[in-house]
Formats: C-alpha cells, structure tokens, sequence
C-alpha cells in the first residue's frame, strides 16, 4: 500500500505490465543473451528485441513515459513511476516498451522544442521506434560537469552554423537504429554565461560527423554505445537550432528533470530484483549445517535492503508528485537528492546481493554483475553525485544566508 494512492488507470498499467513482464520479458532475457552472443557484434540489434516491442505494442505498454496525451498515455510522473521501476527490473524490458533512456528524454525535447519538420523527421519514428537518438553534451576535453565548460563551437554562416568540436559519451550512437543526435555547443562565447550554448538536431551521417569509437563501461561494451564523437566543419541549417540561440543551457535543465527521475526509479525496480535474487540464493545454498539465509548479518542485509528500498521509493514518489503538482524547477532538491540515493543505496544492495552469490555472483549466469556495472554509471551520468549535493547544500544554506547577513550587520 503506496502513501499516494494511484489511480485505477495506473494501477492497470502496472497490472499488465507486470504481467507482460512474467509471459514475456523475463523468458525473453536468455535469448536476448544468446541472440547477443551468437553475432559476436556488441551493437547487434536482436531480433527478440523486435518481437517485444510488437508484443508491448500489441498490449498498449508503449510510450509509458510521455506526459503529452497526444504522443502518449499522457501519464503523470507519479503515475509513471511504478511502471518505470518494473521495467527497470530487466535490462530488456524499456526498449521493449519503447520508454528506455536517452531516447525518451530526446523525444520530450523534440515535442517541446521541436518544429513541425522535426517532429515530422524525427520524434514520429522515435515514437514508433524505429529510430534511435542519442544526446551529446559531454566532452573529453572539458570538466563537463559544469555544462558552462562546454567548447564545442557553432558558428554563424549564413542561414547555418558551423560545429567544430569533439564529444563524448554520447549513449545510443552506436545503436543500430540512430540517426539522429541533439548536440550543445556555444554559439557566443560573449554572452552571459548561461546564454552562450544552444542545442542543435544533427543528422548522424551529417558530413563532418565522425563516429571515432565507443567507450567500453567496466569492460561491457553496452549494446546502444557511449561513443566518441569528432564534428569537423559540419554545416547545421539554422531552422535546427532548438527553441533558439542561446537556450541550450534551459533546454537541457528541461529534459535532465524528468530522465534524472526516471533513472531513479529503474534503479529501484534493479535493487528490487537483487533482493529477490539474494533471498532466494541465501535459502538455497548450505554452509556449516544451515542455509546462508539463517546467519544474522546476511538477515541485515536483506532487512536493511528492505528498509532502504522503501525509503528510496518514497522519495522518488515524492519528488515525482511535487513535479506534477508544483513543476520540475520547484521540485528540482527532491530529484537532486534522489539521484543522489537512489543509485548509491541501489548499488549497496546489488554488492551484497553478488557476496551473497558467492562467484556466481560475479559472472553473468546472474545480472548482478551488469546490474553494478550499470548503477556505478549512474553516479556520473546525468550529473555526478557532487553536483547535485552542490545544489542541495546551496538551496539549504540559503535559508540562514540572509539571517547570517542581518547578524554580522
Ligand atoms: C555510462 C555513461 C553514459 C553517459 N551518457 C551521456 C550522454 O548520453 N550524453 C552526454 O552528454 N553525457 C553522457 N555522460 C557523461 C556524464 O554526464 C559526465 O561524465 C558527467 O556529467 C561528468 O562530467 P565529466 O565526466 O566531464 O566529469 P568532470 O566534470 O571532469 O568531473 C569529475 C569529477 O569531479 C568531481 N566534481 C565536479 N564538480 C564538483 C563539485 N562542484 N564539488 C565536488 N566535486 C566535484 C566529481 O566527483 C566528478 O565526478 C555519460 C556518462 C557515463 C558514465
């Protein structure tokens, strides 16, 4: 029983998706691996993936996370915070449904800020999902962190823009499917410092886009890539710049709310899923007479799952409500303090789920391997977990600024 309680309509959703979850994914994730193997390519695109997708279609689980009723169900971020969290229990089940990340972060930029050419060309086959996207701000040669650092140069030619720079860790560029990037850059190095950047739609095979390779993650060369990206010379037609010259930096604190939260709640469905797994291996496996599951710190560690989870999802469905009800900058604390938790307590439970494995625990007979690999990730992606601390601590100490101000006075 959830503190906000959901509405019927959400509670079908979660309903059928768990049940396409049971008939379909969870059977789907070793022929996924096999496909996988079997093609010795990392960025195969496996036909199982396909068969999911036409499944999900089927029942009516597509496009989960558009809050926009006409390009999806047009649920709420609390609505949708289950739903993304079971989904988040396997590594197939998002794109399956088509509601897997940088994607849908692309599309709900493209919906807000794109133009009709655009959502022609673009977010309609995203939405069909026939086509992937990838996002690229991050670069190698700047501490991107502070998105303010960004040197990727747009110049005015003309009725276009010329880009001369290098990217990386552009996720979903490697995907079979992608063919388009949103890319940030400066357009006036002059201006104020957050009205310097803009973000520009830049086909994939634009001349002067060169894909130089991807960046293996732990030794996992993921599926979709985070990839090394050089622009030399590429002419942009100025109708694709996004909202306008130097919106860049609005539009990406407009599409980092939501797909922060998202992450977040994936990382609960994954904690959920190593739970489970460690309950079951702890009542299996015998040592010195009785079942690992007897011994009082592996019970910690499951009680403390327990309890850690439930105040995770809390915060994220707090976080979700407050950006339903007061909107994603009023509610930008709660979803800075949920990235913060949800992938470092996520993380702490996938640990002691792979201990409690023993080797297994290590290999990928089990997703616990992945599942940390991945959650590791998050603690940088999107903002490193000192940024959003940064933000926190700056919102919490300004309430004494102004008393400390009037007392030295
Ligand atoms: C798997 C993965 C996928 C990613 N996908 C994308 C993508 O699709 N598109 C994209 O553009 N980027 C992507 N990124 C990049 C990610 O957003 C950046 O790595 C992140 O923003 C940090 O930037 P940086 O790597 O330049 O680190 P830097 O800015 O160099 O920071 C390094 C470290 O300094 C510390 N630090 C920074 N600021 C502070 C501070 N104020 N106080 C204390 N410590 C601080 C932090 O520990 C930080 O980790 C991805 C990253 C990973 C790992």
């Amino acid at each position: 029983m959830s503190l906000f309680e959901m509405s019927d309509r959400a509670k079908k959703y979660q309903a059928d998706l768990l049940e396409f979850m049971d008939e379909h994914i969870y059977p789907a994730e070793a022929v996924y691996d096999e496909q996988m193997r079997a093609s010795g390519d990392p960025h195969f695109h496996p036909p199982i993936l396909e068969e999911l997708k036409a499944e999900a279609r089927r029942r009516g689980l597509w496009n989960l996370f558009h809050p926009h009723p006409e390009w999806g169900p047009g649920l709420t971020n609390l609505e949708y915070a289950p739903l993304a969290e079971i989904m988040g229990r396997s590594h197939i089940a998002s794109e399956a449904c088509n509601c897997n990340a940088p994607d849908t972060g692309n599309m709900e930029v493209l919906t807000l800020f794109g133009s009709e050419e655009h959502k022609e060309k673009y977010l309609k086959p995203l939405l069909d999902g026939t086509m992937a996207s990838a996002f690229a701000m991050t670069e190698p040669r700047v501490a991107s962190s502070d998105a303010t650092n960004i040197e990727l140069r747009m110049e005015r030619d003309g009725d276009a823009y010329v880009l001369n720079g290098r990217k990386w860790f552009a996720s979903n560029a490697m995907h079979k499917n992608c063919k388009v990037l949103i890319v940030m850059g400066k357009t006036d190095p002059t201006a104020a410092p957050h009205r310097q950047q803009s973000m520009m739609v830049v086909p994939v095979d634009a001349p002067g886009v060169t894909v130089v390779r991807n960046l293996p993650v732990f030794g996992y060369a993921d599926r979709e890539g985070h990839a090394e990206i050089v622009f030399e010379n590429v002419r942009v037609p100025a109708k694709d710049v996004l909202k306008g010259e130097g919106e860049g930096f609005a539009i990406s604190q407009a599409r980092l709310g939501p797909g922060r939260i998202h992450h977040c709640m994936r990382a609960i469905g994954a904690a959920e899923r190593a739970l489970e797994l460690m309950c079951r291996r702890a009542q299996s496996r015998v040592t010195f007479g009785s079942p690992v599951a007897e011994r009082s710190n592996i019970q910690d560690w499951i009680a403390e799952a327990r309890i850690d989870i439930e105040m995770i999802r809390l915060l994220t469905l707090k976080a979700a409500y407050l950006m339903d009800t007061v909107g994603n900058k009023e509610a930008r604390t709660e979803i800075a303090a949920i990235k913060v938790a949800a992938p470092e307590i996520a993380l702490k439970i996938v640990d002691r789920a792979i201990q409690v494995h023993g080797g297994a625990g290590v290999t990928d007979d089990f997703p616990l391997a992945m599942m940390y690999a991945h959650l590791r990730t998050l603690r940088l992606a999107d903002g490193p977990d000192e940024v959003h601390k940064r933000a926190i601590a700056r919102q919490e100490l300004r309430q004494y600024r102004d008393a400390a101000t009037a007392a030295v006075n």
